[in-house]
């Protein structure tokens, strides 16, 4: 197996592939595979913590993600909680689509907004 060929045994159990799909498409033994990832586990595999992709083994310790575009999707989805709110879910109450956000709130949009405004 070769480097590449591990990380992408990897990222295909990260994405829930069984070892008999992965097997067909790498053409590698499902045992040989099953050894591999087993062993995996027992390391110190670092991986972006956004897409899961395993970090090269020269990262930085600090190191989170594997590109800055990880790091900002990350950011932004986690941004609620770093504030220490919840996305919560909520119905318009103009038109009743189901919306999320961090805050209270009864319109789905600005434009919703208004439209309560002039009824
Ligand atoms: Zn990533
Ligand atoms: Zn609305």
């Amino acid at each position: 197996m070769t480097d590449k060929e591990k990380i992408t045994v990897l990222d295909m159990r990260v994405a829930g592939k069984q070892y008999k799909e992965i097997s067909a498409e790498l053409g590698i033994e499902v045992s040989a595979l099953k050894v591999f990832v087993h062993r995996q586990k027992h390391k110190d595999v670092r991986r972006c913590e956004q897409c899961k992709k395993v970090l090269p083994k020269d990262a930085r310790k600090t190191q989170r993600f594997c590109s800055d575009k990880c790091r900002n999707d990350w950011w932004y989805s986690h941004q609620g909680e770093i504030q220490g709110e919840r996305l919560n879910t909520f119905i318009c109450a103009v038109c009743g689509k189901g919306f999320t956000s961090y805050k209270q709130a009864k319109y789905c949009s600005r434009a919703c907004f208004y439209a309560s405004r002039r009824s």
